[in-house]
């Protein structure tokens, strides 16, 4: 516990890519008295966030609310749409896809995980780890499955360990080329009301979001986005389910209620969250983290460091993860960056631990934090003797000054 006389003066620098800073005014939404979950009040909270959150996924159809971290809304999308010893076909982004392919498992699934081959020559880090989903991978893997054995395809959109989106709409066309009914799962937990995503327009089946990335709460909240056919799959999956099961949570969700105790405070914030974010309008949010992700990117340019992501097209908008020089560990920079200037950063996970950091961009930001959050990074940078192309500061500064953001 930190006691008042150690506590640092000003405000900490949560710059990691989740949880992300939480505004103040969530906070405040977030202390209201608990009120009964069963009384007449929470009903229309409970109606107003299962709508608000339809209008942030992007869909007319149900979205199943969990009082959980994400993972656990990973696993209600496997457990309510498949049967023990059922093939899934998942693909190697980093970190994040790698855990999932091992609940599949742990679930008693057959996962098979696609990636690309081999080490980039740049960074010594693996190539899956650098680039989005190749859609055309997973097209000519489901044209083999001829018997139709595969149940699901499982993608994460914003693989928040190396800051690489992908092209999710690409994976659907693949399917649909392939002539194959498996369903598309889409894990988009640090990418929801941050980037561009859209569950209807895309084709995807079960959308897996959670709440303390671009939704600015706190942890504690996470999401099933459902399509038709995901709920009619449901009705023949014979995966034992009890409190992840969507028939009783969406039935009663559709009048505002939970089968079990929601989590009343942070709905209060997820209610608020959905004001500000549908207030400003999504397209301004997702232009504002596209400029923020920009600017951040000149910075690591001006220093000289390669981007985790090596593909312009698929920066994400929500982190940047930065490729230390080899031989200086990210970790050691990260914290003495602690230490000093009380900014935290994201760690470099599995396999790229000690090869990276990760600068989320993402929740309660604006063009000075970012600023400041760079002079950080530039400043541990100077004490670990990494040696500089240029100062990213000014390169930011630069950016932020010369694009003006869209106006909301
Ligand atoms: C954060 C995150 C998770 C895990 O969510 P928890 O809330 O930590 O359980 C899974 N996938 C992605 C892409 C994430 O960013």
């Amino acid at each position: 516990m930190i006691t008042l006389d150690q506590h640092p003066s000003g405000r900490h620098f949560l710059q990691i890519p989740g949880p992300s800073p939480v505004p103040d005014r969530i906070l405040r939404a977030i202390s209201l008295p608990t009120i009964d979950h069963r009384g007449p009040e929470f009903g229309a909270l409970g109606r107003q966030v299962v709508a608000g959150m339809q209008r942030i996924f992007q869909t007319r159809h149900p979205v199943a609310i969990y009082p959980a971290s994400g993972t656990g809304a990973w696993e209600a999308a496997l457990v309510n749409t498949t049967s023990p010893g059922d093939a899934v076909l998942m693909y190697e982004t980093g970190h994040f896809a790698s855990l999932w392919h091992q609940m599949a498992r742990r679930l008693g699934l057959e996962p098979e995980l696609l990636a690309l081959p081999g080490t980039d020559d740049e960074t010594g880090l693996p190539r899956s780890w650098r680039h989005g989903v190749r859609a055309d991978l997973i097209e000519e893997r489901l044209r083999r499955d001829a018997a139709h054995r595969i149940r699901a395809v499982c993608v994460v959109h914003n693989e928040t360990s190396t800051g690489v989106t992908s092209d999710i709409a690409a994976v659907r066309r693949a399917i649909d080329a392939a002539k194959h009914p498996a369903l598309l799962i889409v894990d988009t937990i640090s990418g929801l009301a941050s980037a561009d995503y859209r569950h209807d327009e895309w084709g995807v089946d079960v959308t897996v979001s959670g709440s303390q990335k671009g939704l600015m709460l706190p942890p504690g909240i996470s999401f099933n986005a459902l399509s038709p056919r995901a709920l009619d799959a449901s009705r023949t999956a014979r995966h034992p389910r009890s409190y992840w099961a969507w028939d009783e949570i969406v039935e009663m969700s559709a009048g505002g209620y939970w089968p079990y105790t929601p989590n009343t405070n942070l709905l209060y914030g997820l209610a608020e969250a959905q004001e500000m974010l549908l207030g400003q309008g999504l397209p301004a949010v997702f232009a504002r983290h596209r400029r923020w992700s920009a600017g951040v990117r000149a910075a690591v340019q001006a220093w000289g460091l390669p981007t985790q992501c090596a593909d312009e097209a698929l920066h994400s908008p929500v982190l940047t993860g930065v490729v230390t020089p080899r031989g200086v560990d990210a970790d050691a920079l990260r914290r003495t960056i602690h230490e000093r200037f009380d900014l935290s950063l994201g760690t470099g996970l599995s396999k790229l631990k000690g090869r990276m950091f990760r600068i989320g961009h993402l929740g309660d930001c604006n063009d000075l934090t970012l600023v400041a959050t760079l002079a950080g990074v530039e400043m541990g940078l100077q004490l670990a003797g990494v040696k500089t192309a240029g100062s990213g500061v000014a390169a930011a500064m630069r950016h932020f000054a010369e694009t003006p953001a869209q106006a909301a």
